[in-house]
């Protein structure tokens, strides 16, 4: 049987503006040759000019490297005209894919009202400018704000019928979870194709934000046990989270996922190190 080659695909996030784009420009030049399927680049919900941030960065990827790219777009903060504005200027620099977010709600910070989930977004973008290509996100252990996973996948299903083309996950360490949510997305009828979002834990610093911030991911005992044996060995706590994550890499490429999205953190290294590892799996149809 011949099937479908899998997607890798890459997420960065744009540097503060007082640090500057110098670095994050040097690691996507460095990324190229790693001939990602595309490349998301994320949106800051509240704190720094969209249009200065992520269109910039978008504009870099799509025309100077000519890698596909995403830009995200959190809109729970934003007004229809502030949302019109940055559609204006991704035209303009000719980038139409756009993930459509909800963005986290921040406490004591007043939503606006125009964007109250990503759905309404989504509706508004197809009705402003439907040119565009929208993709949606999803969570295989649950969104937090949901009561349950039918809820959740519920809502996600109408997400989907409001015109997103794909959807990409919240990272996971636990595959089998993931395989029982896309169970989940046929069984509601969800059938555009689902990214997995893959997170390399690679230092103490970003693991003991994970274990802070994603209470809802669920750690098995080996992803635990790494984090626990290597807690003060950071040579060790690197190599043995890279490995988990290509483990899990080559578990879903086996399993025909339809594509891999590793959230890089802008890590050069990390994504050479994962796509050396896995190329030849992503590269070829699967026979
Ligand atoms: P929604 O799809 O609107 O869902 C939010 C919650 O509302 C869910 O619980 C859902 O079940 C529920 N819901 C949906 N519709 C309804 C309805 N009609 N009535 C009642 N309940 C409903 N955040 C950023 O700020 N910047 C980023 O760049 C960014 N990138 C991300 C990339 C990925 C792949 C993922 C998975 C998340 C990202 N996020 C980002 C985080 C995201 O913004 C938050 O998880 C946010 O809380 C939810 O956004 P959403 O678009 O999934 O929301």
């Amino acid at each position: 049987m011949v099937g479908q080659s899998p997607s890798l695909s890459f997420e960065v996030f744009p540097p503060n503006p007082a640090v500057g784009n110098e670095k994050i420009f040097q690691t996507l030049k460095e990324m190229q040759d790693l001939a990602p399927h595309f490349i998301s680049v994320t949106a800051s919900n509240n704190k720094f000019n969209i249009e200065e941030t992520t269109v910039r960065l978008a504009d870099y990827i799509h025309n100077d490297l000519s890698i596909p790219t995403i830009a995200h777009l959190p809109a729970v903060y934003l007004t229809k005209d502030m949302v019109s504005s940055i559609l204006q200027a991704l035209d303009r620099v000719d980038v139409h894919k756009i993930l459509a977010l909800r963005g986290d709600i921040i406490p004591d910070v007043a939503p606006k009202n125009d964007f109250r989930y990503a759905t309404d977004l989504i509706e508004f973008i197809r009705q402003e400018a439907p040119h565009f290509e929208l993709i949606g996100a999803c969570y295989p252990e649950g969104h937090p704000d949901s009561p349950n996973q039918i809820s959740d996948i519920q809502y996600l299903k109408k997400k989907v019928d409001a015109g997103c083309s794909s959807l990409i996950t919240q990272l996971f360490f636990d595959n089998e979870r993931f395989y029982d949510f896309q169970d989940k997305c046929v069984l509601a009828g969800i059938d555009v194709p689902i990214y997995a979002g893959i997170m390399p834990i690679i230092n103490r610093n970003q693991a003991l934000r994970l274990l802070k911030t994603c209470e809802n991911i669920h750690l098995p005992r080996k992803f635990r046990a790494i984090l626990n044996k290597y807690e003060n060995d950071a040579a060790s706590l690197r190599a043995a989270g890279l490995a988990y994550a290509i483990d899990q890499i080559v578990d879903l490429v086996t399993q025909d996922t339809d594509g891999v999205h590793l959230y890089t953190m802008n890590n050069v290294e990390t994504a050479h190190h994962i796509h050396q590892a896995t190329k030849d799996l992503f590269h070829k149809s699967i026979t």
